[in-house]
């Protein structure tokens, strides 16, 4: 009962011991997750798409920005204007510019479109006159009609194969202020989206160039998505799942950073606007390789808390089973002779006697006490007395076997209890016990001391008691002293009266 409740006990501390270090190498765990993930967000919010909308706003500055430069250089050169407004009267002069212009600045193509004749100057000469009755002439008018002073505008080049060009339409004036055309370069479509197909690979960002209305002018040709599949082309930002919602709230805002999740993958966008260009440059990266890092550190951290969760309880469990393990040996053993001590016989009887009844085998018990100890001590000296009681155990270990038991059951006193032994048997153990003592030597302090032991032997009764088995024992070990000492006294000769074994 004792022993199962301290096993209860025992799974109860290593529960709580595993709750403990689980909860605590969790918590550590998790938290240090959040907080490297947190860092983490905020760098990529704070530095890095910032740093890369900076690097990729300047590229756009180099490569867009110019052509917008020369087309407003061409409507103020008074080579143009002064031209058209003589009248427009060499062609080849201005096919000349139109190509110098184009072959210098290394644009697909270069116009100019005269308000007085409606002529369409290109490279190639004229290639037409614009129609305000024709669709595609209508940029033309609309140029016209604008406020500012440019617009860039995506069309199909007539000049060009109808390729499709980003066109900057310029509005040209005379000296007072009066329109007199429009001109400009073209760069193709193709040109541009290479450009931006480097900066996406440079950066290993998503890069879209969004007007005003949440239309996707430019993504590069082929559209990379953030986690570097090959995805269809998206025409608006409406179109991108996460961002449908904050769609009209980032283009309002015009800048900034924006978070949005597509796909179960968290992204940033970060936003700024090109007034140049009237586009919002849009930089997106995926919440990727650098949270799974991190993620596959939390694994190998859980994975690791597992390891040293479970060396921890191992260690426990067998430290706490070998202390228990001491604890019981030094509760059944006597420390002086190693031999089981009262409390140990006790269980020991207990479950012979069992034995007993269970397969009817006799049972022998013999109680020996040494002769004047007493003596021994007072002579000897008591450390003396010690190493004879350490002797007289070696001597009982050497005679008996291994399944008798050996007990010190009082000072000099030892009760032996013999399995599958009847009293014939044991008494004849005693006497060649109480041989052996008779002729046994214990050396102390290079003296030899030796003594004599008389014994009581019992067999036990069906249903006896354990202690009316030890008093008989006692009773005839009684017996034997006052018959002289050294000597055997058994149930046996109680019977005869008077017969001692010697
Ligand atoms: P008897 O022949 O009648 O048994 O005489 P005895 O002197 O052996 O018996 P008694 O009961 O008078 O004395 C036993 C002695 O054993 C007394 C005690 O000091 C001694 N003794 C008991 N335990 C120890 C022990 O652990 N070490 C030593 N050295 N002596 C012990
Ligand atoms: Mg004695
Ligand atoms: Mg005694």
């Amino acid at each position: 009962m004792k022993r199962f409740r301290s096993i209860n006990d025992r799974a109860k501390l290593m529960v709580v011991l595993c709750l403990l270090l689980g909860a605590g190498f969790l918590a550590t765990t998790l938290v240090s997750y959040y907080v490297s993930r947190n860092v983490l967000r905020q760098s990529i919010i704070t530095t890095e798409l910032p740093l890369t909308s900076d690097n990729v706003y300047s590229e756009i500055q180099k490569d867009l920005i110019r052509p917008i430069l020369i087309s407003s250089m061409m409507a103020h050169d008074t080579f143009l204007r002064d031209w058209a407004l003589a009248g427009e009267g060499d062609v080849d002069q201005m096919t000349r510019y139109l190509k110098e212009i184009a072959s210098r600045y290394g644009t697909v193509t270069s116009f100019f479109v005269s308000e007085h004749s409606r002529a369409y100057y290109s490279v190639n000469g004229i290639v037409k006159s614009v129609r305000e009755d024709v669709a595609r002439d209508a940029w033309y008018f609309r140029v016209r009609d604008m406020n500012e002073p440019y617009e860039i505008n995506v069309d199909p080049d007539i000049v060009n194969r109808d390729v499709l060009t980003i066109f900057i339409n310029n509005k040209v004036f005379d000296y007072r202020q009066q329109f007199i055309g429009a001109t400009g370069v073209g760069l193709t479509v193709d040109t541009v989206n290479s450009m931006i197909d480097d900066y996406q690979q440079r950066y290993d960002r998503t890069i879209y160039l969004v007007d005003t209305g949440g239309k996707i002018a430019l993504s590069g040709k082929g559209v990379k998505a953030p986690d570097g599949t090959m995805r269809t082309a998206r025409s608006s930002i409406h179109d991108i799942d996460g961002l449908r919602e904050q769609a009209r709230s980032i283009l309002e805002a015009g800048h900034g950073s924006f978070e949005y999740i597509e796909d179960g993958r968290r992204h940033f966008l970060n936003v700024r606007f090109i007034p140049e260009l009237k586009w919002h440059l849009f930089v997106i990266t995926r919440e990727g390789k650098a949270l799974d890092d991190i993620q596959q550190t939390l694994y190998l951290n859980l994975l690791l808390c597992f390891v040293i969760t479970a060396v921890v309880l191992l260690i426990v469990h067998l430290t706490i089973r070998n202390y228990h393990q001491r604890l019981e040996t030094m509760a059944t053993t006597d420390s002086l002779t190693g031999l089981a001590n009262r409390h140990a016989l006790d269980l020991l009887l207990d479950q012979q006697t069992r034995d007993v009844a269970r397969n009817n085998r006799p049972l022998s018990a013999i109680m020996l006490d040494i002769d004047h100890f007493k003596r021994l001590n007072d002579s000897r000296g008591h450390l003396a007395g010690d190493e004879v009681l350490r002797g007289v155990a070696a001597t009982l270990r050497d005679n008996l076997r291994a399944t008798d038991i050996a007990c010190r059951w009082g000072g000099e006193e030892f009760l032996l209890i013999l399995p599958n032994t009847d009293l014939a048997s044991a008494t004849l153990v005693a006497c060649n016990l109480r041989e052996s003592f008779e002729t046994a030597r214990y050396r102390f302090n290079e003296r030899s001391l030796s003594i004599t032991v008389s014994s009581g032997v019992a067999a036990y009764r069906t249903n006896e008691s354990r202690e009316s088995l030890i008093a008989r024992a006692d009773a005839l070990l009684y017996q034997a002293k006052s018959d002289g000492r050294n000597r055997v006294c058994s149930e046996a000769d109680d019977k005869d009266k008077g017969r001692r074994r010697r």
